[in-house]
């Protein structure tokens, strides 16, 4: 069976492939199927969002689709960032803006403690669905430090580590990160 990846974001295309490339005959990107649709995002969860892109994107193409979302909340601001962690600061991947913002809401908060959230759907070509959800919990530093990985990785630790995301490889990430733990778990319910 042939899988379309819900997304264009290389860094989850690569870890996608590689662990769920031994159940599908072809895994390909949207971009890879041709397939120029962006879904309006306009879920309040995590779960909602994931479950709509994957949905839409299976109904285009026909073939099964898979697709996450995800972000991170800090306990200090409630929900906050959450779903809303791309645009945090107004602009849509904007990591400088959002990184900064995300230090000055904190920086009179004693609790700086947050969590990664990873949704994830596969939606078949049938409409039948096989959802996870996966987690990483740590702590936002008040600086940034490391540069690898994306997003808000420069400024979260984990927990059980000194280093931020950021100062870690591919491979040590993909070993803790909340994606990595919702596709293992997406895996084991296929
Ligand atoms: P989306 O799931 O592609 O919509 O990503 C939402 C946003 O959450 C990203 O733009 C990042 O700001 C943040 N985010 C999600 N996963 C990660 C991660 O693994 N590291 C750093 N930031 C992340």
């Amino acid at each position: 069976m042939k899988l379309i990846i819900a997304s264009n974001n290389k860094h989850k295309i690569k870890e996608i492939k590689e662990m769920l490339g031994a159940k599908f005959d072809e895994i390909v990107s949207q971009r890879e199927a041709g397939i120029d649709h962006e879904t309006v995002e306009d879920g309040v969860t995590f779960m909602e969002n994931a479950r709509k892109k994957a949905r839409e994107i299976a109904e285009i193409s026909g073939f099964a689709a898979l697709a996450d979302d995800s972000g991170i909340t800090a306990h200090a601001l409630g929900d906050r960032p959450g779903i809303y962690s791309a645009r945090f600061a107004g602009r849509h991947g904007d990591d400088e803006a959002n990184n900064d913002l995300l230090l000055a809401s904190l920086s009179d908060k004693e609790d700086k403690g947050a969590h990664y959230t990873c949704a994830m759907v596969l939606v078949y070509p049938d409409g039948t669905a096989v959802e996870a959800e996966g987690y990483m919990y740590g702590r936002i530093i008040d600086e940034r430090r490391g540069s690898r990985g994306f997003g808000y990785d420069p400024i979260f630790v984990p927990d059980g580590e000194s280093r931020t995301v950021a100062e870690m490889t591919d491979e040590e990430k993909n070993a803790i990160s909340h994606r990595a733990k919702a596709l293992s778990l997406l895996l084991s319910r296929l």
